[in-house]
Parts: C-alpha cells; structure tokens; sequence
C-alpha cells in the first residue's frame, strides 16, 4: 500500500503508512485528487503534489496573529476614513476630498451602481471581513467561540475575493499622474494610511489558515469510510467543501451540504455552462464599455469625452507611457486576455482536447482567475478624478456611460473564473500524472491506491 500524500515544499512528503486517520483528507480544489495531509509545523505548506495547488498554509500563533493584523487594518481604514484624502489646486481654486467622496459623488452623477462598487471593494467588504475575523480570533483566544463565530468563518471565504485595496492604491497613484501637470496636489494623512491599509489587508488575508480555523471553531468530524487516497473523489462520490476543507461524501441527488460548516458542497459538473454564459454576457458588455465614453471632461466651456482607448491614445500623445501602459494593460488587455483564456479553456475541456499539458492550463487558469480584479484601476481613476474635478468654472470631470458597462465586465468576468471548474482539465488523469515530482523528493507514483 502506498499513501499518496500531500506534499510540501519544506517537509518530507508522507511515506508509506499501514493506515491513515480520517480526520487527515483533503480534497484539492483543483485537481479533485484525495489526498492525506501530512502533520505540519508553523512556517511550513502542503500543496498538492499533482497540480501544485497550496492546501494548507501553517502560520505560527494564528489567532494572535491574525488579530494583531485584523485590528491593525481597521486602525489604518479608520484613519483612512477620518482624514482628508487628497487637496489640490488649480490656478488657485482649491479642492479637498475624503476617500468617501469617491464613491458618494458617483452617485450625485447618477452611477449609483459603480459607486456601489467603489464602496464595497474599497471600503465595506474589507471592513466586514476585519470585523468578522476580529470577533473570530477573540472567541479562539477566550478559548470559547463568540455566538455567529460559524456564520462569520463562512463569510470569509466569499467577501476576501471582492476586496480591492491594492488595485485602489494603483487607481489613485494613475489618477495623480493624470492631474499633476494642470494642478498642485497635497497628498493627505488619509492617502498615506490607506497605502498601509491596502499592504496590511493582503497580509491579513494571508495570515488566516483556514483549516486550523475550523478545526478550532468546531473539531473535525471523520471523512466518510471505504474513501480511496490517491483517487478523484468525484468518482468515489465525495466532495472537499471548499469553505472548510471537510471530506463529505455527495447525497445521491447531487446536492447537498457539508456536515461540519453547512455550506452548499460543489459536485462536480462537465460543460463549464455557467463560466460560458457569463463570458458571453462580459463580451456583450465589453462593446458599449468601448464605444461608450468612460470619462466626460469639460474644459473652459469644450466638452470631450473620451473612452477607454481614447484614454490611453491620449497619454501616449502627451509622452506618458508608463501610464498609457498601465491603463492598456488593465483595461485592454487583461480583460480581453482573461475572456480568450477562459473561452479556449471551456473549448479545450469541453472537446476532451489536449493542446498544452495539464499543467500549463491549470497556471493559466490560475492566471485568469488571479489578474481578473486589477480591471477595475480603471473603473477607480474615474472615481477618483470625478471626485477631484467636480463643477470647477475651469475644469470638471463626469463619469460617462461607459463607466458602468466596463464595472460589469470586470465583475462578469471575475463570476466566470470562480464558475469555472478547474477539475474539468484533470477529468481522465491518472492520479500518478504529477505536475512536479521534484518537489516531492523520492516518493514514486502509487502503484495502488489505499483505503481508509
Ligand atoms: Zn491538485
Ligand atoms: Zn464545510
């Protein structure tokens, strides 16, 4: 018997053994292999040793950690909130703005639908997953969960996806660009504690292990019996829920719910055709984000619009490059890129085609799924420039029709790369078709699979 164990980049991969506890498996994300996790120290990972898709990350003091930073980001977005943002001045008009005038002036200029979305990736997503994972980690610490602590842990995993600090950081520095020939800018407290704000977020998300949090909100029941590791688990009937980790075996209509945190389980479904009619609805929506200008500027009585090409026409014009690149990059490119990829992505597993190895498609995917969000710098410079250049006598700056159309391909395409299933490329695989056998060392293939 051999086990086939989840490997890691820093502890031996797991030997063979004569049995397995049922409390170890593991189900990847995006492979569907069973796997058996292997007992893991602070500082060290699991990642799956067929897809190299990281299952568990081990953190030293978790909750303590995870608090320290959760309270340190909510001190961070509180000043971020408090003080003034930016102040500018042209030909001694001045004007100040707080980070929340980005998202309320939208809505003064009838886009309420992208204010939303300013709002909530910026500001109230990020603010409900710091609240809930303060309110966690205390519970863990007091060594006795606080009531909803169940609820909240769920909540983390769909929220952390739709926060966008980072790409706010980049919306803002892109807009400054834009605005520091014609006027002086005044960076203010706000703008240098958001910057720390958005770093401390990242580190904050990274910081939470989510099976050691589950383990430690509710225990770990054991995985259903006969389960063969080193197999699909779609083919045995089981299912890894994907908020906790727990193996569930599937009820026999397909759908059901995890025994330990009651989120819907996933089954596995060929075809994709949720991501396709997503895509097709972003392609749709892509014609009037680019026909339709993004930005209306009107200056000393001209009106220009301009679109998002318009945009990046412009800063070649006036030498800016980087910017020109940044914007194409973001606005063009990336969400054109991602919907080919995943468009040829549902074509390939659809047509049980073979073109690049299944690893090379499960990095691209990867790749999809991971540039998606940084569509929406675009979508921020108009926020921010709106909110700064608003019904001056010399200069004002109004969002255009375009805005909300290319706010809905960024989130249109971002559901898509969450529907996809990245399981549908290892459909057929044998469980031996490793990505990377030389990250686990001197573990051979199984011949066979065992049984716990
Ligand atoms: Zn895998
Ligand atoms: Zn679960």
């Amino acid at each position: 018997m051999a086990e086939h164990g989840a490997a890691s980049s820093s502890i031996p991969v797991a030997h063979p053994r004569k049995s397995v506890s049922r409390r170890r498996l593991r189900v990847c994300h995006e492979c569907d292999l069973l796997l058996a996790l292997p007992s893991l120290h602070p500082g060290e990972k699991a990642d799956c040793p067929r897809c190299g898709h990281t299952l568990v990350r081990r953190h030293a003091n978790p909750a303590e950690r995870s608090l320290a930073l959760a309270i340190a980001t909510l001190i961070t977005l509180t000043l971020s909130v408090a003080f003034p943002f930016i102040s500018f001045d042209i030909s001694g008009i001045g004007n100040r703005i707080e980070l929340t005038e980005t998202a309320s002036t939208l809505i003064g200029m009838h886009q309420p639908l992208v204010a939303l979305s300013v709002l909530l990736t910026v500001i109230v997503l990020p603010a409900i997953y710091l609240l809930s994972l303060t309110w966690l980690c205390l519970g863990l610490l007091l060594r006795h969960p606080l009531p909803h602590s169940r609820q909240l842990a769920r909540t983390l995993r769909h929220v952390t996806p739709w926060m966008m600090a980072d790409v706010f950081v980049i919306g803002t520095l892109v807009s400054l660009i834009k605005i520091i020939g014609m006027a002086h800018i005044e960076l203010g407290l706000s703008f240098w504690s958001f910057c720390a704000y958005a770093l401390l977020l990242l580190l904050t998300t990274q910081s939470v292990d989510r099976d050691w949090l589950w383990f430690s909100l509710d225990k770990e029941p054991r995985a259903p019996a006969g389960a063969s590791i080193g197999l699909a688990a779609s083919e045995q009937g089981l299912s890894g829920c994907h908020t906790c980790g727990l193996v569930n075996r599937l009820p026999e209509s397909g759908k059901g719910r995890c025994q330990r945190c009651h989120e819907p389980l996933h089954p596995y479904r060929a075809g994709n055709q949720v991501t396709l009619a997503l895509l097709v609805a972003s392609v749709v929506m892509y014609l009037p984000a680019n026909l339709y200008p993004i930005m209306i500027t009107t200056s000393l009585g001209d009106t220009t619009p301009s679109t998002i090409l318009g945009g990046v026409l412009l800063f070649i014009r006036e030498g800016d490059f980087p910017i020109a690149m940044i914007i194409f990059v973001a606005s063009v490119l990336v969400p054109v890129s991602k919907m080919l990829a995943l468009l040829w992505l549902c074509y390939v597993v659809r047509r049980q085609q073979r073109p690049l190895g299944r690893l090379s498609r499960i990095r691209l995917y990867r790749i999809t799924e991971f540039i998606g969000r940084w569509s929406m710098v675009d979508v921020f410079v108009v926020a921010i420039l709106v909110a700064l250049i608003r019904n001056g006598s010399i200069m004002s700056i109004e969002p255009g029709a375009g805005a909300l159309a290319f706010t809905s391909v960024v989130v249109l395409t971002m559901l898509a790369a969450m529907m996809f299933d990245p399981r549908s490329i290892w459909q057929g695989a044998a469980p031996s078709e490793h990505a990377d056998l030389s990250s686990t060392g001197p573990q051979r293939p199984p011949k066979e699979s065992s049984h716990v």
